[in-house]
């Protein structure tokens, strides 16, 4: 673990080490609140933005060589790749083949259908973390912690509200996962 994170402090700036840092503990701690193994919660919190400072070219470059690319939102916005690049590179370079830090990993940008624990838990830790401060922050803090399924549909309801804002594209798999969620029974309507 120490491994990765002094990895981690060396491939991110000094400002994504610390939201790294600030996922990993949130995961663990959400982990121990929804019997999800805290370690892998932790390590998943770490590696999360793996592949974030890597540019728009080289993502779509990685995108296209391991075959990631289901959208044309991705063309457009190839940020929407770091988690699905990161995943393939931490299995490639670090060896880490654990299909659910993999999956929680590929999926914390967008989410997914049929998110699994440990997905949902690092999609909303990267929301919440303690360096995030937005107006809200501390209510979506309290509904997560009392609803973990909650906290995950209004992040998810957060972000398409902003991307509708910003005439931006919505990717596809945040639909899923928004209707994954209500069609599920875990959350209230
Ligand atoms: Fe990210
Ligand atoms: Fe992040």
């Amino acid at each position: 673990m120490e491994e990765y994170t002094a990895l981690i402090k060396k491939r991110l700036s000094k400002k994504r080490y610390e939201h790294s840092l600030g996922v990993a503990k949130t995961a663990r701690s959400l982990a121990l609140s929804y019997g999800v193994d805290p370690e892998q919660a932790y390590l998943a919190g770490i590696l999360h933005d793996y592949a974030k400072e890597l540019t728009n070219h080289e993502l779509l470059e990685l995108g296209k060589m391991y075959d990631l690319i289901l959208d044309d939102a991705e063309i457009r916005e190839p940020a929407l790749l770091h988690g699905p690049v990161g995943a393939v590179l931490l299995q490639r370079e670090l060896g880490i083949n654990n299909s659910e830090i993999l999956a929680a990993i590929r999926y914390h940008t967008t989410g997914c259908g049929n998110m699994d624990k440990l997905t949902q838990i690092i999609y909303i830790a990267d929301y919440i973390e303690p360096n995030r401060n937005f107006p809200g922050v501390e209510i979506l803090r309290e509904i997560t912690y009392n609803n973990l399924s909650q906290g995950v549909l209004q992040g998810l309801n957060q972000t398409i509200k902003y991307i509708l804002e910003k005439n931006q594209l919505l990717h596809f798999l945040s639909v899923q996962a928004r209707n994954w969620l209500l069609l599920s029974g875990a959350v209230k309507k």
